[in-house]
């Protein structure tokens, strides 16, 4: 069909398959794009993401008082439904993601943003979105884990 060979210029699954390995692969993008910006506390995949909050990914910054400073705490959410994708397309995600702690809305800035760091930004956000528009139709994923396709034939 159509979108498969579409789909046949990312061939592969990517490898970041924990929460750890996602963190150093959202660190190193920040380090190398916003040396300067604080640290984060928390990346991980999120189950209920993309049902719950219909969002693919979140930043939140939550602030807490202690002692006399304010001490600010950073979260980076992936919805888990990047964990069968090819790196673009988590690499796109992560690129938001990671825009989100320089630029708060969707703005030009923050589309600038996101190009300075991904060149292939705007076609990659179309391309993931044209495939999740294909797997809420009921189709099945087009880049299955290892461990899903032995879960498949067993
Ligand atoms: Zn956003």
């Amino acid at each position: 069909m159509q979108l498969r060979i579409e789909f046949q210029k990312y061939p592969l699954a990517h490898e970041v398959r924990t929460d750890k390995a996602l963190y150093d692969f959202v660190l190193e993008l920040k380090n190398t794009y916003l040396h300067n910006a604080e640290q984060l506390s928390k990346v991980l995949y999120d189950n209920k993401l993309h049902i719950i909050n219909n969002a693919l990914g979140t930043h939140t910054k939550f602030s807490r008082k202690q002692g006399k400073k304010l001490k600010s705490k950073r979260e980076i959410h992936i919805s888990a439904l990047f964990k069968e994708m090819p790196l673009e397309f988590l690499r796109m995600i992560v690129v938001h993601e990671v825009a989100h702690i320089r630029v708060r809305d969707h703005d030009k800035a923050f589309y600038h943003l996101c190009q300075h760091m991904e060149p292939a930004y705007a076609q990659l956000e179309f391309d993931v979105r044209v495939y999740l528009t294909y797997l809420d139709s009921g189709r099945k994923v087009l880049w299955p884990t290892a461990h899903a396709l032995t879960t498949l034939q067993t």
